[in-house]
């Protein structure tokens, strides 16, 4: 057993019994006794006034020195770029943290662009942060594949050595980041809705337990720190007038074993006929179980339409199919922040909130006024949501002067 009670030092004050998740210590004699619960964690060592318990934690095959750690330097942002070979808005996101990290932490901000032409967005990148640029250009990066971009991420971070590196949360960096993690020998917090800096660590925070409490997260023993973050959770910081980044163009090989084992043969971008994006939208109309059908969903379309809206979901329309999955807000869909958020039909439940409790004005229009959607609402609407939101939508129009559609209309 790695962890013992001193028991000529024990004074059976039970802070230890306190500080205990698992149920694991009791006191037998008026002197603390630990079971087979323990699961080695350590809240009772911290917890403990008078150094009554040792514990020699079993350092893990991946620890490492102290001297080791040291030499990992560096806030690093992975750059994603869109289909249409842009850098993605949680890209920019991701870069304005790390420079606030860098700043706290009197380290660099790395931007790190892997593509066939990745040069052609130095200038943003500097902009919004950037002090070192690293380009790996190849034609084989042109479009995704996991095993060319993990290979290129893993020797980059072998050889440079950052202290951080942070990744979007979205489809590829969820494929891509555990991968490095795994070949370099780190941790990972995956999905984090926020990032500070604690006795000069990176606390990683992140819903846990069904989005009822937030984790904060570290990772002391190994480096990088690396962390998967959710696309609208931190801001965009206004542009650098006149920045000024070092430039490192990053030789690309790749040997046969990268070769992908998937071959992709074609991409065909979707875009659904008057759809918009809902997680880079201004202003998203989101409807709830209040809907009660896929077919009433209609009166948010039409509301959006005016808006120029992008239409959302809570995941009760979802699971009941009246909405793709693609729709969902919350926890397990999409994290939004726009300027507008209107909930019709929601209740707010906390895992719905986490998705779009960052929109700058919140609207909620429901029957119940003891809603939880209320308590986060900057506007509340009691009421039936059939009889308020073409109100609103009529009224919306006439303000902006469109013409309200005639439903007796034979054309
Ligand atoms: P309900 O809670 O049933 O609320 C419907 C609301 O509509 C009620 O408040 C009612 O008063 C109102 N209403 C009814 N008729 C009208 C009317 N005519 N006019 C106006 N108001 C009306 N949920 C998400 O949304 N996103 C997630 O990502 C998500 N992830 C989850 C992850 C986990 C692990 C778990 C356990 C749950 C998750 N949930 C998520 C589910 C969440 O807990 C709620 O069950 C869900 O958000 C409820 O959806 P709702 O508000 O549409 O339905």
């Amino acid at each position: 057993m790695e962890i013992r009670i001193v028991e000529d030092v024990c004074t059976g004050c039970e802070l230890c019994i306190k500080a205990c998740a698992f149920n694991a210590i009791s006191l037998v004699n008026k002197i603390a006794v630990i079971n087979e619960n323990c699961t080695l964690c350590g809240a009772c060592v911290d917890a403990c006034n008078f150094e009554a318990i040792e514990f020699n934690r079993p350092a893990a095959a991946t620890d490492q020195s102290q001297e080791d750690l040291a030499a990992y330097r560096d806030i690093w942002t992975f750059v994603e770029l869109s289909g249409n070979d842009e850098v993605r808005k949680v890209s920019l996101e991701l870069l304005s943290t790390s420079r606030e990290i860098a700043d706290t932490l009197d380290e660099r901000v790395g931007a790190v662009v892997l593509g066939a032409d990745p040069g052609k967005h130095c200038d943003e990148l500097a902009a919004h942060g950037a002090d070192v640029i690293y380009l790996a250009e190849h034609d084989s990066l042109g479009e995704y594949s996991t095993r060319h971009y993990s290979r290129v991420m893993t020797d980059l971070i072998t050889s440079h050595k950052p202290s951080v590196v942070l990744f979007p949360a979205t489809h590829l960096g969820r494929d891509l980041a555990p991968r490095v993690a795994a070949s370099v020998g780190t941790g990972l917090t995956a999905d984090c809705t926020g990032l500070s800096v604690t006795d000069g660590l990176l606390l990683q925070s992140r819903p846990a337990f069904g989005g009822n409490i937030m984790a904060d997260i570290i990772c002391p023993n190994t480096r990088p720190q690396m962390a998967t973050v959710r696309p609208n959770v931190l801001k965009v910081n206004e542009p650098i007038c006149d920045p000024s980044a070092g430039i490192i163009r990053v030789p690309v090989t790749l040997a046969e074993e990268d070769d992908p084992r998937v071959v992709i043969k074609d991409v065909i971008r979707t875009i659904v006929q008057g759809s918009r994006n809902l997680e880079e939208v201004d202003i998203v109309v989101s409807g709830g179980r209040g809907l009660e059908s896929s077919n009433n969903f209609s009166v948010l379309e039409e509301l959006a339409e005016t808006l120029g809206a992008a239409v959302g979901a809570s995941r009760a329309a979802v699971d009941a199919g009246w909405r793709p999955r693609s729709d969902q807000v919350g926890q397990t869909g999409k994290t939004v922040s726009p300027k507008l958020y209107i909930a019709c039909g929601i209740s707010g439940k906390i895992q719905h909130q986490v998705g779009m409790k960052g929109s700058d004005i919140i609207v909620a229009i429901n029957t119940d006024p003891e809603a939880p959607i209320f308590n986060i609402a900057d506007y509340g609407i009691v009421g039936d949501l059939f009889e308020i939101v073409p109100v609103l939508n009529s009224e919306i129009q006439k303000i902006a002067g469109l013409e309200p559609k005639d439903d007796d209309s034979n054309c």
